[in-house]
């Protein structure tokens, strides 16, 4: 019996009826297909992702498995999975940083759980496999060194400041530098020069992300950041009920003004599930949905309120590294999939764009 060889074409070919379900392109024009190797009829290739936090990752595996083996003579493919986060082609020429997105997640007022989605959102992309930084530019309450557990930088070497680490997770936050009962008063000049010096002066390294917590509402700091450092996009944070939906919607409207993509809303504290399965709106959800529609932008979901969360930030272990199997994790772990696969898309298309020019 003659064995037919299998050519690295044939496989291309037959890949190319495997589509992207999000970016709605086929895995070879999205130049994910690499190092395709074929040893009699075995097929070994690596399949490139955009996201390591891609929610479809193992429906996309299993289709391009199942296309390559329709082929005549294969009988068995081997695929390692793997993600390479494509720089979102904003030009960093105000701080030349080597950081390919940078997300900022905002609020119109305080207390709505901003901070507590930045922090999970750079967690869960950092476990993904991402490479991720998480800058407090919440210069009025720096909480975030409480609630990744860090209370010191490392030791400094006197060149540029190394930022804290944890749960795989870069961290600068000016409440490394002030006690936690000094009062930090900040004017604008002073407030543009701080946020730049955490951009430059900090050794970030290479990074995939970078996920910064703006302050509440519309002040300076989110017009500073923008001018130092192109966003890759913007969400917002707001609790269900009127009051924080008006304050978001300003919020809204500062990103659009910023020329910062709008990521989308997400509605924190949205339920309370009681232990018998019941669902109680405690501030009446459904707010942040139809504040999204009407202002034309995603929503992006809602998270629950759960005891743990609050005991996750007192603690200083963020609840999807806690709790992950519940359900607020599950919908923060959904999120920050959503988040990551929107930022693809708007790099994937600005490249493509930018290669079709
Ligand atoms: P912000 O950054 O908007 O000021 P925080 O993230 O600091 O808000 O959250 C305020 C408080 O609410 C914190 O104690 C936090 O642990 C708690 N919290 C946030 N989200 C939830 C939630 N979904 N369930 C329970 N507690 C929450």
């Amino acid at each position: 019996m003659v064995e037919k060889k299998i050519t690295n074409e044939m496989v291309l070919n037959a890949l190319r009826r495997v589509q992207d379900p999000e970016l709605h392109r086929d895995v070879v024009t999205l130049n994910m297909i690499k190092d395709i190797e074929i040893n009699g009829s075995v097929v070994n290739f690596r399949l490139e992702l955009t996201t390591p936090a891609c929610p479809l990752s193992s429906q996309i595996e299993s289709e391009a498995r199942k296309a390559v083996l329709t082929l005549d003579g294969v009988s068995e493919v081997n695929i390692k999975m793997d993600a390479r986060v494509p720089n979102d082609g904003r030009v960093r020429n105000m701080l030349s940083l080597p950081i390919r997105n940078a997300i900022a997640v905002g609020s119109g007022k305080g207390g709505v759980g901003k901070s507590t989605i930045a922090v999970n959102l750079a967690v869960v992309l950092a476990q993904a496999g991402a490479r991720v930084g998480l800058l407090d530019a919440d210069i009025y309450g720096p909480n975030l060194p409480t609630m990744m557990g860090v209370r010191y930088l490392p030791p400094q070497n006197n060149q540029k400041i190394q930022p804290a680490e944890a749960y795989g997770v870069k961290l600068m936050s000016i409440g490394f530098l002030v006690k936690p009962e000094q009062a930090l008063i900040w004017r604008g000049p002073m407030l543009h020069s701080a946020i730049r010096q955490f951009l430059s002066d900090v050794e970030w390294g290479e990074l995939d992300y970078l996920v910064v917590d703006l302050p509440p509402g519309t002040g300076d700091a989110p017009l500073s950041l923008a001018q130092s450092l192109p966003l890759s996009g913007g969400v917002i944070v707001t609790l269900p009920q009127q009051v924080s939906l008006d304050d978001a919607r300003r919020g809204l409207e500062m990103f659009r003004q910023l020329e910062v993509p709008v990521l989308g809303v997400i509605e924190n504290m949205s339920y309370l599930e009681m232990p018998d399965g019941t669902i109680l709106d405690v501030f009446g959800n459904g707010g942040g949905m139809k504040l999204a529609e009407q202002a034309g932008v995603s929503f992006l979901g809602a998270v629950p309120i759960d005891p743990q969360v609050r005991v996750g930030s007192d603690n200083g272990i963020p609840v999807v590294i806690s709790n992950p199997d519940s359900n607020v994790s599950k919908k923060l772990i959904q999120i920050s999939q959503v988040i990551a696969a929107k930022v693809s898309i708007a790099a994937l298309q600005a490249g493509l764009e930018m290669r079709l020019k």
